[in-house]
């Protein structure tokens, strides 16, 4: 380590690293020194100067926001001179500034309010042309943010975020003296440039230049509270610092010690959760009545769901009966939905929509590794040499590790290799783009592992100390030649031998993946050939490397620990298993079935059929998300009675016989497990609409109703029964996350917790190599559907938009779905961006708009699944992958036909 600086500030010595700057030292002795354009998370721009410091020697004062040490040095912060200068230049600064304290949404926040203050300073000497009232425009135009001009300070830090925390230009600075102010590019509206709306400008900003649109009049600064939780939306697992008056969200923001975020937020999180304080809310249980759902009592609706459910249970036994748990719940609840389902019901019919995601991920790393989680930690991947991302549009679906991905390429040098039929935005940043197929993904992975050992550029020692089954790997991958591969993938041989040796030639370099490998019938084998790519490179259980899969919802990973999986308890420990089975019959008091049940999917076909008669769904929406939704819709009208416990009413509470009202996020506590296995903390920030109750209270009402007595006194308590019978969450306890999660595995109370898997040993002993052969997928173009649907997710909506759609600011940036076609085709079709086609395919149609794009490949189209009007999963398949039984949501045939309108 290299030595330490020592020098003196205000007759203080101090010893900090070489090349910190003199701001730093004194903040490091608790030194505060005023500024303005510097930031932070942000470089020195030096303009304001208003952080100038006198040092010993030096004839002029100092911007100590980026003057670094020096040995010896003699520095004053607070002199006479510093002070007059500081007033000075805060007075030219005011100059420029509308002066609107009394109605600025900043008020209480913004430091050059503060400053004016602290320095006593109530008007300008230089009063300038922006002291005439509303001389400039104040740009409203987007939906999500208001810029007014007549309070910016050209400081800089917006433009600065924008370009290097958020590695976007989309703003800049125009003009120069009274008429500069910082620009979009040829001043078109910020929603016609490259800004996603991550908010992170308004978070920098030190005046109120910058605000949140939603937040006016909503409340001055010093009368909010502030509550640190989780972001519900996708698996990076971000914290939100939500601030509410009287019981409503008026504004998110985010801090830099955030342990995953660290500073930035998504559109989503930033301003997606308005639908808190919607009127749609539901506030009272519902029963159906003569074909209509009506409000109802507690008492009434419980003892329906609990008489209806046992008598089913009674005459036709525990196997007609089956729940869906929710990946949108926390760990505690998950758990408690779990063992109702095995205690109540009597079967192991649970499942959530991990199995529509990652139960592939799930099936292959367990496979391989004996483990089904992301190897290692998010904040890693900026420290790779190279990164490996197939089938994950990571900017849009995984918005934060997509900036750790971008900080990698741009801070740090690293080559990034896209493996994606589509062009997505991380194609600008990557050296090789494979533009492969759709479904060959197992023939361009077998390919590139055909280059490596052709070559010799695998990790012999790594293989023969820490895997078996290499030979018969090799023996597979032997047939996948490059000229075969561009055969079958469509990719050049020339790329896919430059990407082999790329990425076996560099020393840490993790695989990136997610929907775009698992949701195929051949998931399972992708999850597989993915791990044997690491394996033969030696890229696992060291940092920095390591196959990740970005699991999609807020806590699918958590659902999974828990057990609300089919297969297995909590903490993955097999129904089939004596012992576990003992174990939890034991805790739990109640015999359990030592059979499998049902997948989320055959759940809803066994409905069909009239195998399923009673079904509890918790925070989901089958009929939406499910492939193939004229299936599921028959499906769920013929399940003889279905619960549906949600906070709105969505599309599959349609069709229940009793609806109970859940609280959403914000106003619970309990925990969810992020993408990389870190457990956090949930807070309750508001209080829950009418009389919707906490999920976990509802199920262990009706499980008690039901003959299975479950009652806890808090979500805490409920952690310490899962952490007792969970060997990887065993140390985990609500009171150890409070300030920061922990990744499991964290055995026992004086665990730190893992953040990388498999680094002495694999779970399962030894990598297991797998011999994949290539699949074509169940359905593939021919003459009557002669293109390739594939579909997935954009950033402003989630999942069935059941909570997005919610937001009318991200309606208005992304109010329908969209067919994205290719040019060529387009032409072909004879259509234009903009206007109406049909995409039918052998299950269904659907209307939209054609948004005409390069993004697409010739032949093949996108649609995202957010939308009912435009419900993607019509045309979808619900062929399922033979060993994780998930679906193929990425690829099926369908025809296209201009609808002329
Ligand atoms: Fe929320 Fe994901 Fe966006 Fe983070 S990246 S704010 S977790 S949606």
């Amino acid at each position: 380590m290299s030595e330490q600086v020592s020098l003196w500030i205000d007759g203080k010595e101090v010893r900090v690293a070489p090349g910190a700057t003199i701001y730093w030292a004194a903040k490091s002795l608790g030194i505060e020194i005023p500024h303005l354009c510097y930031g932070e998370d942000l470089p020195a721009m030096s303009s304001c100067r208003l952080c100038v410091v006198e040092v010993e020697g030096m004839r002029n004062l100092a911007a100590s926001c980026s003057m670094p040490v020096a040995q010896g040095m003699k520095v004053r912060t607070d002199t006479d001179r510093v002070q007059k200068a500081r007033r000075m230049n805060l007075q030219l600064i005011l100059s420029d500034h509308a002066v609107e304290c009394i109605t600025c949404e900043k008020s209480g926040s913004c430091l050059l309010e503060r400053y004016a203050y602290e320095f006593g300073i109530t008007e300008s000497r230089f009063t300038g042309p922006r002291w005439e009232k509303n001389r400039h425009d104040v740009d409203e135009s987007s939906p999500f943010l208001v810029r007014d001009y007549n309070k910016c300070i050209l400081c800089g830090r917006c433009v600065h975020a924008c370009a290097e925390l958020q590695y976007d230009s989309a703003i800049d600075y125009s003009a120069r003296g009274f008429k500069a102010r910082i620009s979009t590019p040829f001043g078109r509206p910020l929603t016609d440039t490259t800004c996603e709306f991550c908010g992170r400008c308004i978070g920098v900003c030190p005046v109120g230049a910058l605000t949140e649109k939603a937040r006016r009049k909503q409340g001055r600064e010093w009368e909010l509270a502030v509550t640190s939780t989780i972001c519900p939306y996708c698996g990076c697992g971000c914290t939100l610092d939500v601030h509410t008056k009287a019981g409503r969200v008026v504004k998110v923001t985010t801090h830099s010690r955030d342990t995953v975020n660290r500073g930035n937020l998504c559109v989503k999180g930033k301003f997606g959760i308005g639908f808190l304080d919607r009127p749609e809310r539901l506030t009272t249980p519902l029963i159906r009545r003569d074909g209509k759902l009506e409000p109802a009592s507690w008492e009434e609706a419980l003892d329906l769901v609990s008489r209806r459910l046992g008598g089913i249970k009674a005459a036709h036994g525990p196997d007609a009966l089956a729940g869906l748990s929710s990946a949108k719940c926390t760990n505690e609840e998950n758990y408690v939905f779990q063992r109702f389902v095995r205690g109540a019901f009597g079967t192991n019919n649970v499942d959530h929509c991990a199995r529509l995601c990652h139960a592939s991920t799930v099936a292959g790393l367990a496979k391989a590794f004996g483990s089904g989680a992301m190897t290692n930690s998010i904040a890693e991947l900026r420290y790779a040499d190279c990164i490996f991302v197939t089938g994950s549009n990571t900017t849009e679906a995984h918005p934060i590790i997509g900036l750790e991905i971008k900080a990698a390429v741009e801070k740090n040098g690293a080559a990034l290799i896209v493996a994606d039929p589509r062009e997505i935005d991380l194609v600008r940043y990557a050296r090789i783009w494979l533009r492969h197929r759709s479904g060959t993904d197992v023939a361009l992975l077998n390919g590139l592992m055909h280059v490596i050992l052709a070559e010799g550029l695998e990790d012999s020692a790594f293989i023969s100390a820490r895997t078996e089954g290499f030979e018969a790997m090799r023996a597979a991958v032997a047939a996948y030649t490059p000229e075969r591969v561009e055969s079958i993938t469509g990719v050049p041989r020339e790329t896919i031998v430059q990407a082999a040796r790329l990425y076996a030639g560099a020393e840490r370099a993790p695989i990136v993946y997610s929907m775009g490998i698992t949701q195929h019938t051949t998931g399972t084998d992708n999850v597989l050939t993915l791990a044997n790519l690491a394996m033969i490179t030696g890229n696992i259980g060291k940092p920095s490397s390591g196959v990740n899969p970005l699991r999609g919802q807020n806590n699918v990973q958590g659902a999974c620990d828990v057990g609300a999986l089919p297969n297995v308890y909590p903490g993955y420990q097999p129904v089939t298993s004596t012992e576990a089975r003992e174990k939890f019959q034991q805790a739990w008091g109640v015999p359990l079935s030592a059979e499998p049940g049902l997948t989320a999917v055959e759940m809803l076909h066994s409905a069909g059929e009239g195998k399923i008669r009673g079904l509890y769904i918790m925070g989901e929406n089958p009929f939406l998300s499910d492939p193939n939704i004229n299936r599921t819709r028959l499906d769920l009208s013929r399940v003889e009675f279905l619960v549906v416990q949600d906070i709105f009413l969505t599309e599959t509470a349609g069709f229940a016989h009793v609806v109970l009202p859940a609280t959403a996020f914000a106003e619970k506590e309990g925990t969810f497990t992020n993408t990389e296995r870190r457990v956090q903390l949930l807070r309750r920030v508001k209080a829950a609409p009418g009389e919707a109750r906490e999920d976990w209270r509802i199920v262990c009402d009706v499980a008690t109703r039901m003959g299975h007595p479950m009652s806890y006194d808090s979500a805490s308590a409920i952690m310490d029964e899962l952490a007792r019978l969970t060997p990887s969450y065993g140390g985990i306890s609500h009171r150890r996350i409070e300030r920061f999660g922990l990744q499991w595995p964290c055995p026992d109370q004086a665990h730190p917790g893992t953040p990388i898997l498999h680094e002495e040993r694999f779970t399962r002993g030894r990598g297991l190599f797998h011999a994949v052969e290539y699949v074509p997928a169940a359905e593939e173009p021919d003459n009557d559907f002669p293109f390739l649907l594939t579909t997935g997710r954009i950033l402003y909506h989630y999942h069935t938009g059941t909570m997005t759609r919610k937001v009318e600011a991200l309606n208005e940036m992304r109010p329908a779905g969209v067919v994205e076609i290719n040019p060529e085709d387009a032409e072909s079709l004879g259509c234009a961006d903009g206007s109406m086609v049909e995409v039918t395919s052998r299950r269904g149609a659907v209307t939209a708009r054609c948004a005409v794009s390069r993004r697409s490949r010739p032949g093949s189209v996108f649609m995202s699944f957010h939308f009912a009007e435009t419900a993607a999963n019509l045309l979808t398949n619900d062929a399922l992958d033979p060993v994780a039984r998930i679906p193929e949501y990425k690829v099926c045939a369908v025809r296209i036909q201009n609808a002329g309108r």
